[in-house]
């Protein structure tokens, strides 16, 4: 059986989870922690970077830092992860939903002016399969509307657009580590922060809303509550086990790539012929491999080639349920515009095998697979 996804491992984490243990300090904001935040200030650029619990409390801090409140609209697209919506349905926002291009099934960027009202105070951007949305066009945008960015950069970890790294482009960024992410903790995330004088803020909502972190470093003598907040800081034992993956990040990226790419070409012949729609990746974008899908001609296609491919020992998954036609989208949001690739894409779409350690040998059986459907079709 070849398993949709394996947590990514490459050798260091027990060794490294040990020394947290013998430090004897495994709660929140350790020695592991803060070599975890600054590999990634040094490899995005921003301010700071603090890692959390998840990206959907990622999310939740951005959500509270925007000041997002009843009455505010937030703009997203609706092919995403239920995180995206809930950070700010937590803050009491409506939801104002977008439609996705059929090339990358990221925002589509020329519909986000129409969408925006007097109302509108965030805009959040998906990068689907860690491919770049179209960053310059929504931040130009978002300048001349005064309205804040918040990046869902869950996929998109060593990722660029222009050069520049995902997350770190707009006011917030938002990581994931979960264990079906290309780097992983288990369960984590980390918030990115561009502008310096939001920090201080978001280390107190991180403390519990109060200044412990200040009070850490000395700079004030007594901690106390301040802000609201909440407990957003992940263990040091999971601080760890990122921390062993990301010193090994460009290993871990460039096998994916090179699976990713292996996927690309031994399926083009079916992409040619017109059977199935591959990924497109914009020329300002550099991918990291989080993800590799097709597109079928239809549902009924879909499901039957997934079928043949569980009969065949292979795991290929379809998401997501568009929010707007999920019981909770319609109770906390509207669709704006029309529904063109969302359901479509949703129904179309599947994701192949992809993680750390696949082999060109799994790649090339899954993709000999997919060609034996169709030849039978
Ligand atoms: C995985 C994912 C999340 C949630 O990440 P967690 O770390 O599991 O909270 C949010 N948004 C997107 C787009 C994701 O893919």
């Amino acid at each position: 059986m070849i398993s949709f996804n394996v947590p990514p491992y490459v050798g260091k984490e027990q060794e490294y989870i040990a020394e947290a243990i013998a430090a004897h300090k495994i709660c929140g904001d350790g020695a592991f922690t803060k070599k975890c935040n600054k590999w990634i200030e040094d490899k995005t650029g921003v301010s700071k970077a603090l890692l959390t619990t998840a990206c959907s409390t990622a999310l939740d801090m951005a959500a509270i830092l925007t000041e997002v409140g009843p009455g505010d609209e937030v703009i997203l697209p609706s092919f995403t992860f239920v995180s995206t919506a809930n950070a700010f349905v937590l803050r009491g926002a409506t939801l104002v939903f977008t439609d996705i291009r059929p090339d990358t099934q990221n925002i589509d960027e020329k519909l986000i002016e129409d969408a925006i009202t007097d109302r509108t105070k965030v805009i959040v951007p998906v990068h689907y399969a860690g491919v770049g949305c179209e960053m310059d066009t929504i931040m130009d945008i978002a300048k001349r509307h005064d309205i804040l960015v918040v990046e869902d950069a869950a996929q998109g970890v060593m990722s660029t657009y222009k050069g520049r790294a995902l997350g770190s482009i707009g006011d917030y960024g938002c990581y994931s580590f979960h264990e079906t992410k290309n780097y992983s903790m288990g369960e984590g995330g980390a918030l990115l922060i561009k502008d310096e004088g939001k920090v201080d803020r978001a280390e107190i909502i991180r403390e519990k809303g109060t200044d412990r972190s200040k009070f850490l470093r000395g700079v004030v003598d007594k901690y106390t509550w301040v802000d609201m907040g909440s407990s957003y800081l992940p263990s040091e034992m999971n601080a760890a086990y990122l921390y062993a993956q990301l010193e090994e990040a460009d290993t871990i990226n460039n096998s994916r790539l090179a699976s990713w790419n292996a996927y690309y070409e031994m399926l083009s012949p079916l992409a040619e012929e017109g059977r199935i729609e591959l990924p497109v990746i914009p020329e300002e974008c550099k991918h990291n491999a989080h993800m590799f899908y097709i597109k079928t001609k239809d549902i009924e296609e879909r499901s039957d080639l997934a079928s043949f491919l569980k009969e065949n020992g292979i795991l290929a998954v379809f998401h997501y349920v568009p929010l707007h036609s999920a019981p909770a989208g319609s109770r906390f949001g509207r669709f704006h515009g029309e529904d063109r690739y969302t359901t479509n894409t949703f129904e179309r779409l599947l994701r192949l095998p992809m993680f750390y350690g696949l082999s060109l040998d799994q790649t090339e059986f899954i993709s000999d697979k997919i060609k034996e459907f169709y030849r039978n079709r």
